[in-house]
């Protein structure tokens, strides 16, 4: 089950947190993994090479999302290079938080840049690439914070928002190509986004949570490995919560 033999991932935002772990996972089930990155090409080589001694097959790209046209070209190319795209995960964001009375234009337009536009360049180079195989699978990070709000999260809660109309609607257009469209709701997750917070602050978010802790990234992973496999081929359109119950 949830075999990714011969299969192609790209995964932006690879090189940290739960790209990282997705990357990490995919290539645990047998998939050729790109590790998109911004600034991180350390990390992103150091997670390869991670990936490579276990016994995958991974290389990093540098794929900054920020920039729509030369993101569209450079999956167009990796894929022409590789032969195929398989599976595409949306993942890099980035959150610029505060209270709306202090939200900045730039600020704004900065997060929907990256996490909203950004996750539009992928899934559209992607899906050109998919159409002719009449086959794919894509995975938008989206977050409990989309669907429940947060204050002090404007700007952020607006693009992963925004990110679940962007899912039924693509994986409406693109059901008869046998392209699924999916995303991912992770509640708290213990990654550099969420590091900032004090401990107070992380026990407060630990205690609201139903199941009582933070997520790690492994188990956002197992989500887009499932959402990635041949055994979810059934699944489109759909939001799939792991969230510890924080929001049901
Ligand atoms: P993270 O540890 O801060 O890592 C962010 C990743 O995004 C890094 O790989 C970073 O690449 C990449 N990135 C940032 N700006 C980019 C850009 N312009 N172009 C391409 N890549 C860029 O974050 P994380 O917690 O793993 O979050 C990953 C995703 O999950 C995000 O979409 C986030 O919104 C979502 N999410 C996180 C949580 C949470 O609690 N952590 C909860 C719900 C949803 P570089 O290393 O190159 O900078």
């Amino acid at each position: 089950m949830f075999d990714l033999s011969n299969k192609v991932a790209i995964v932006t935002g690879g090189s940290r947190g739960i790209g990282r772990a997705i990357a990490e996972a995919f290539a645990a089930q047998g998939a050729y993994v790109v590790l998109g990155y911004a600034n991180g090409e350390a990390a992103a080589q150091s997670a390869v090479e991670s990936i490579v001694s276990a016994g995958g097959k991974a290389e990093a790209v540098r794929i900054d999302v920020s920039a729509m046209a030369a993101t569209e070209q450079t999956i167009a190319d990796v894929a022409k290079r590789l032969g195929r795209l398989d599976i595409l995960v949306a993942n890099a964001g980035i959150s610029v938080d505060g209270l709306l009375l202090r939200l900045g234009e730039d600020d704004l337009d900065r997060v929907l840049g990256v996490n909203l536009k950004g996750a539009v360049a992928c899934a559209r180079a992607a899906v050109k690439v998919m159409m002719r195989a009449r086959t794919g699978r894509i995975i938008f990070m989206s977050s409990v914070v989309g669907e429940m709000g947060n204050a002090g999260q404007t700007a952020y809660a607006a693009s992963k928002a925004a990110l679940l109309g962007v899912t039924k609607s693509i994986a409406r257009e693109y059901a008869s190509r046998q392209i699924t469209v999916n995303a991912v709701t992770p509640g708290f997750v213990d990654t550099d986004m969420t590091r900032a917070l004090t401990d107070q602050q992380k026990t407060s978010i630990a205690e609201s949570i139903p199941l009582g802790r933070t997520a790690t990234a492994r188990e956002i992973a197992a989500a887009a490995v499932y959402l990635a496999s041949d055994e979810a081929a059934y699944v489109t359109g759909h939001a799939l919560r792991v969230n510890g119950g924080m929001y049901m």
